[in-house]
C-alpha cells in the first residue's frame, strides 16, 4: 500500500484540488481545512459535518500528521517551556514557549538538526535529518496550544534548523498559519531567523510577507563571520546586506539584525563601531544575543561589562540596539542540545 499524504501540509487551493480528484464538491475543503487548522482536530471522526462514507474515504487516503509530545521542561523563573516532539520516522526536536504579558510566543524548529554548520550552534552538531513538513511546522504551535489552555499570538522562527534551507514548506507554513480559515495569527507576529541564504532572503521578499526577516549577522567583517559560520565563504557581508535592502523594498519591514557576541572574537567596541557603520541607513533594530556556550565548543560569553559597552557604542551611532532577555534561564540549554541529549539518550537505549 503507498503511503498516505499529508492532508495537514495542504493549504486551501491544494485541498480544493485534492477534493475535486476526489469527485467532491469544492466547498469540503474549507470545512476540512477549519477542522485541521481552526478546530485543530486530530482524527477524521471528529468532522461530523462530513457524511460518514467521506470520513471513511478521507481516512483511506490520507493521514493527520502530528508531533508527539515526549517531555517539557518548566522554567520556575518566568514559566518558560521548552518541549521535546517526536516527528514522523522518530526524531526529536524541540520548541520553546516563552510568556510574555503581551502574549504567548513560540519559537519553532524548521529542521531536523541543520547543514548551515555555525560553530557556537548546537542545532548543527550532528548535521542535517530531514526538513519539517508544513504539517510538523502548524503542529507544533497546534501541541504547544493544546498543553496550556491558551493561544499563541506570537511565531519565530528560530529553533533547530534553517528556514531558508526549507523553504517552500516554511512559506507555505506562513502562508497557513495567517490564514483566516485556519489560526488568522498576524503575519506582523512573525518572525524568521536565517544565516543570510541571499537568493532565498530575494525569493521570499518577493512573496510580500508582513514577517519580521531577521538576520543573524554575528560579525562585522567577513574573515569573522567565516570563523563563525561557514555561510558566510558563499555570501559576503555586502551581498547579505543589499539583499536586507531589498526585503525592506518590497516589504516595508524593518530589519533585525541579530549579533550574538562571543568573547574576544567579535565584542570589541571597534567592532560594533565597524557594525553601525555596515547598517548606518538601513532601518533596522540590533538584538544583541551573549553566546550560550555549547560544551562541544569553546566559546565564551562575553562579559556583561562588554555588553553593555558593545550596545552603547551602536546606540552612540543611533543605531537601535537591545539585549536579549534570558528567558528560563533554569532549563536554559542553547538551541539543540535538549534535543541532542534526548537522541543520545535514544541512541544508547537501542544500542545496549
Ligand atoms: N538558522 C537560523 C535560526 C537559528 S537559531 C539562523 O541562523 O538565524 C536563532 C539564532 O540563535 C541565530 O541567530 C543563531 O545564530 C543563534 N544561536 C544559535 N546558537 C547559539 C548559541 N549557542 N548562543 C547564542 N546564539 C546562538
Amino acid at each position: 500500500m503507498s503511503e498516505k499524504q499529508d492532508i495537514k501540509s495542504y493549504n486551501l487551493i491544494e485541498l480544493k484540488e485534492q477534493m475535486d480528484s476526489l469527485g467532491e464538491k469544492g466547498f469540503r475543503a474549507k470545512q476540512i481545512y477549519q477542522w485541521l487548522h481552526k478546530e485543530k482536530v486530530t482524527s477524521f471522526e471528529e468532522m461530523t459535518n462530513l457524511s460518514k462514507s467521506l470520513r471513511t474515504k478521507l481516512k483511506e487516503i490520507y493521514e493527520i500528521r502530528s508531533v508527539r509530545p515526549v517531555d517539557v521542561l518548566i522554567s520556575k523563573v518566568d514559566g518558560t517551556r521548552k518541549y521535546l516532539f517526536e516527528i514522523k520516522g522518530g526524531s526529536i526536536i524541540e520548541s520553546v514557549l516563552m510568556r510574555y504579558h503581551h502574549g504567548n510566543s513560540v519559537c519553532i524548529s524548521t529542521q531536523s538538526g541543520c547543514r548551515m554548520g555555525c560553530r557556537f550552534c548546537a542545532s548543527t552538531l550532528n548535521g542535517l535529518e530531514r526538513n519539517l513538513t508544513a504539517s510538523e511546522l502548524l503542529s507544533q504551535i497546534y501541541a504547544i496550544e493544546q498543553d496550556i489552555g491558551e493561544k499563541v499570538s506570537n511565531v519565530v522562527l528560530m529553533g533547530s534548523g534553517e528556514p531558508l534551507d526549507n523553504f517552500d514548506n516554511v512559506v507555505k507554513f506562513i502562508q497557513m498559519i495567517s490564514d483566516e480559515n485556519g489560526a488568522n495569527l498576524s503575519q506582523r507576529n512573525i518572525t524568521l531567523s536565517t544565516c543570510g541564504i541571499v537568493p532565498k532572503i530575494k525569493e521570499l521578499a518577493e512573496k510580500h510577507f508582513q514577517i519580521t526577516l531577521a538576520l543573524s549577522l554575528h560579525a562585522s567583517d567577513n574573515e569573522t563571520r567565516k570563523s563563525l559560520m561557514p555561510i558566510a565563504y558563499k555570501y559576503s557581508i555586502d551581498e547579505i546586506l543589499n539583499a536586507c535592502r531589498e526585503y525592506f523594498g518590497e516589504t516595508g519591514r524593518r530589519i533585525t539584525f541579530e549579533y550574538s557576541l562571543v568573547a574576544g572574537q567579535n565584542d570589541s567596541v571597534e567592532e560594533a563601531e565597524c557594525l553601525a557603520d555596515l547598517v548606518r541607513g538601513i532601518n533596522c533594530h540590533v538584538n544583541l544575543i551573549p553566546v550560550n556556550p555549547i560544551k562541544e565548543r569553546n566559546f565564551t560569553q562575553s562579559d556583561k561589562k562588554a555588553v553593555e559597552q558593545f550596545k552603547s557604542r551602536l546606540e552612540k551611532n543611533k543605531i537601535n540596539a537591545t539585549i536579549r532577555r534570558e528567558m528560563g534561564r533554569d532549563i536554559n540549554g542553547a538551541c539543540g542540545q535538549l534535543r541532542n541529549e534526548a537522541m543520545k539518550g535514544r541512541k544508547e537505549e537501542t544500542d545496549v
